[in-house]
């Protein structure tokens, strides 16, 4: 038995994923005449109380086609400096959309409305940038699955429209962060101007991502995921392994999040530990004490049958996920408790 807790993108359809999947009616996407695709982008939309979304193969081109409708050429978006935008996506940023980041140093992915109001550029002040955007990330991947508090996010909301901002939300992990801070998508709908979402991880789906936002917007998100080469044809397979996550596999998130707390109490009292970043979702990142390394951890993680990831600076993470079972559970707090290092 392996125990791969490397990320929850590591999930396989269950048995009754794969026979909704089976069953379901297609067409040509291309042609907008796939009615599964069709019946997945009309729910998302009504969930988030918007006009219209789009189903993408990944969360990054999803981001990618956000960015370049809400920016020109020059401009700068604002973001943390964890962001998935700014580290994990190739430099999309800027190869796609022609545009800079402004970093804010937030706390663990998340920053402040008076952050945000410092890195504008002043509009009239030609010589820097013009900044366009501004894009935040619920739960933060690199900030260890912190959720947002709803009311920054508000505020925030109202320094874009008062400096003519866009602001898009990268809500690849959003279902964990409703999950954890009983919010609705709607309140995120009210919120943004688009909003990215991933089926293909806590939700357990192979594939997916959405953008979901205005029927203008929408529009020109059609022809740029064409530009990038995302348009699928029979991809009603695989928006139906999404309606069946949509209605199966929400609420189940609060057992990943459980497991994620067992861990961190148990990894907290070993005497190797440096420090173990406060749990709030599915992901646990813990520092391990100078004198130990974290490649050895691994590897000894790794004779035992257990999947873990390097983040650097002696840092590791966990993810727990759908396919983490509770027999899994049990063998992986088993091999912790037991281990000499
Ligand atoms: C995974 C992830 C994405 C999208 O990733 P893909 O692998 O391209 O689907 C975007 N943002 C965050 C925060 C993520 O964790």
């Amino acid at each position: 038995m392996t125990i791969n807790l490397i990320s929850d993108t590591v999930t396989k359809p269950c048995n009754n994923m794969l026979d909704f999947m089976m069953n379901s009616n297609v067409g040509d996407d291309v042609f907008k005449e796939d009615p599964t695709v069709n019946e997945l982008e009309k729910m998302l939309a009504k969930m988030f109380g918007k006009e219209s979304a789009l189903f993408f193969p990944s969360g990054t081109m999803a981001n990618q086609t956000a960015i370049k409708i809400h920016t020109e050429p020059g401009d700068q978006l604002i973001c943390d400096k964890y962001a998935h935008v700014y580290n994990y996506e190739g430099g999309g940023v800027s190869f796609n959309s022609g545009v800079s980041c402004k970093l804010i140093d937030g706390h663990r992915g998340m920053f402040t409305n008076e952050q945000v109001l410092n890195s504008i550029n002043p509009p009239d002040f030609y010589h820097s940038p013009k900044t366009s955007l501004v894009c935040v990330e619920n739960t933060t991947n690199k900030g260890g699955g912190a959720c947002w508090d709803i009311n920054e996010l508000v505020k925030i909301k109202e320094t874009c429209i008062e400096h003519n901002l866009f602001y898009h939300l990268d809500g690849a992990r959003i279902w964990n962060a409703m999950v954890k801070t009983n919010t609705k998508p709607i309140q995120y709908g009210n919120i943004f101007d688009s909003i990215s979402i991933c089926l293909s991880k806590g939700l357990g789906c192979p594939v997916g991502s959405v953008l979901i936002g205005s029927s203008e917007f929408i529009n020109k998100a059609i022809r740029v995921r064409k530009v990038l080469g995302g348009g699928m044809r029979q991809a009603g397979y695989l928006a139906a392994c999404g309606i069946y996550a949509l209605n199966n596999n929400i609420e189940r998130l609060k057992e990943d999040h459980l497991k994620a707390v067992e861990i961190e109490k148990l990894l907290s009292k070993k005497h190797y530990i440096k420090k173990v970043e406060e749990v709030e979702t599915n992901i646990l990142i813990f520092q391990l004490k100078s004198n130990y390394d974290s490649n050895v951890f691994l590897e000894k993680m790794l004779k035992s049958g257990v999947k873990l990831i390097s983040m650097g600076d002696n840092k590791l993470r966990i993810v727990t996920h759908k396919d983490y079972n509770n027999e899994m559970h049990l063998k992986f707090i088993e091999t912790i408790t037991n281990l000499q290092i």
